[in-house]
């Protein structure tokens, strides 16, 4: 095989779309291309071993924020053992500040942005010459009907056990400074009616669970409602073997019609993500994030009221102008909304993204290493950002989880946010830990803490009890089901989700 297309993906169960659209693009050289994804976690060396079998002439990788450190390692052993081997990099984590990443002076050549038409051709000039003079090449960003859509390169394989992405759109006309999708300025569409067929091939061959990766779904209407129509049909006709959509929506556009297609799906067949971020509006305008905060928590509430759609909210804490106060008021106002799940993550200094313009005046402080997450600010300084990181981990263990249904509102009270940044000082008092705490032990210690708050010794046992027993965890939603068996990012890191493509 003369050409390999890689990427060490955060997990199994992601299958790289970006390295599906390559392969799909690459014209007359898509005999000679071959497809091989790695999981991080893999030893370097076997890494190489691995792709060096096929004796490539070109390997491309897919470089992300999650996979920068393991496939810089991966590249420069490849140039000990196989010098020969050309390299080439693309993905968002090296499409901006490339010059100082090790990375990309350890590789020959980088595509920056869209690869979909410049890899092949650089791939054509490496192969037959003439000798690319340049070491960087911007992506052409074609017509979207000039690019070939990858989803037949989904195999049987990881139809039946991974998640498939999918979008019918690309970009995001809206300008949230913390995230990449800031710089596109706008959205563009795929064809509809091909986007659907391709749809319809993958339902047949046996896809149920679909993830859109379309950074606002709900932005045009029309084709918001002839996507879920698609969904709503399934169901109709195989109501015994159900699909399952995941969209991302901006939370303050949820016109009738809209609703009324949500309203129609059953339960546990629909998720919804939901960027909040910031409830604090001075914070919004610093990050230049439009977004109407009591219409978004009047469709909060209708979609928890009025349709079976799980909700995944997002909070980002360390943005510029947040103190703990003023994130406190918006974690408490969403808790009072009752999502499924809040995602609480930790602002991240995603490269190229604006937001390192308020540095000075935010006082803002971003680890030099991947993922980048923000250290201190002026308001939050590294002791206070180190216990909402905590929050952050036990929030997704006894919350999120929904192992603590039962128990949560109890912890929670009438002060969410103080109440559970209590429990999460206290954990970590106890366990000095926050990955790698057994069920049985968190469960204890959560009704130890309830007995430490007043509540009666037994009382507090019984109701922690209620839930270990598995009452709880029984009683979640089918659609939570669902997800979690395919779930393609329980990491909450929804600024590099924003990149999984
Ligand atoms: S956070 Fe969401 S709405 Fe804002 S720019 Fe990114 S993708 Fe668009």
């Amino acid at each position: 095989m003369t050409i390999l297309l890689s990427t060490l993906n955060a997990r199994y169960t992601h299958a790289s779309l970006g390295l599906r659209y390559l392969l799909a693009n690459m014209g007359e050289l898509r005999d000679i291309t071959l497809l091989q994804e790695f999981v991080i976690g893999a030893k370097t060396a076997d890494v190489v071993e691995r792709l060096l079998v096929h004796r490539p002439r070109i390997i491309g990788f897919g470089v992300y924020i999650w996979n920068v450190e393991e496939t810089t390692r991966v590249v420069a052993l490849l140039k000990r053992v196989a010098p020969e081997v050309v390299i080439v990099l693309g993905g968002p984590e090296v499409s901006y500040e490339p010059q100082e990443q090790r990375i990309v002076q350890l590789a020959d050549y980088l595509v920056t942005g869209w690869g979909d038409v410049t890899f092949p051709q650089l791939c054509r000039q490496i192969l037959n010459g003439p000798k690319p003079l340049m070491k960087i090449h911007a992506g052409a960003q074609p017509p979207l009907d000039e690019i070939a859509m990858p989803y037949g390169l989904y195999s049987d394989q990881d139809i039946a056990h991974r998640t498939l992405y999918v979008e019918a759109s690309r970009g995001c006309p809206f300008k949230c400074e913390f995230c990449l999708s800031s710089l596109d300025k706008t959205a563009w569409p795929f064809d509809l009616d091909n986007f659907l067929g391709e749809l319809e091939s993958l339902h047949a061959r046996g896809a149920r669970l679909f993830k859109f990766v379309d950074r606002t779904f709900n932005l045009n209407i029309k084709s918001s409602l002839r996507i879920m129509q698609f969904f709503l049909d399934k169901l109709a006709a195989s109501p015994d073997d159900p699909v399952f959509a995941h969209f991302e929506v901006v939370p303050d556009h949820l016109p009738d019609a809209l609703k009324e297609a949500i309203r129609k799906f059953p339960p546990g067949t629909l998720q919804f993500e939901i960027g909040i971020q910031s409830f604090n509006p001075e914070v919004q305008s610093t990050i230049s994030r439009k977004q109407n905060n009591d219409k978004s928590a009047d469709n909060i509430r209708w979609l928890r009221e009025h349709s079976h759609a799980h909700l995944h909210v997002d909070l980002i804490a360390g943005l510029p102008g947040e103190d703990i106060d003023s994130f406190a008021q918006g974690f408490d106002r969403l808790v009072a909304l009752a999502p499924h799940e809040i995602q609480f993550g930790i602002l991240k200094r995603l490269r190229g993204t604006p937001i390192i313009r308020h540095t000075e005046a935010f006082g803002l402080v971003f680890d030099p290493y991947p993922p980048y997450s923000i250290l201190a600010t002026d308001r939050i300084d590294f002791a206070a950002m180190q216990r909402l990181v905590r929050f952050a981990r036990y929030w997704d263990l006894v919350a999120n989880s929904g192992r603590f249904a039962n128990t949560l509102p109890a912890i929670l009270g009438d002060a969410p946010f103080a109440n559970f940044m209590a429990l999460s000082d206290w954990l970590y008092a106890h366990t000095d830990a926050t990955h790698r705490i057994a069920l049985d032990k968190l469960a204890a210690l959560v009704a130890q803490w309830l007995g430490s708050r007043g509540m009666d010794g037994k009382e507090a046992e019984a109701l922690v009890g209620s839930d270990y027993a598995g009452q709880a965890h029984k009683a979640r939603p089918e659609t939570e089901k669902a997800e979690r068996k395919g779930k393609a990012d329980a990491a909450p890191q929804r600024q590099a989700r924003h990149l999984a493509a």
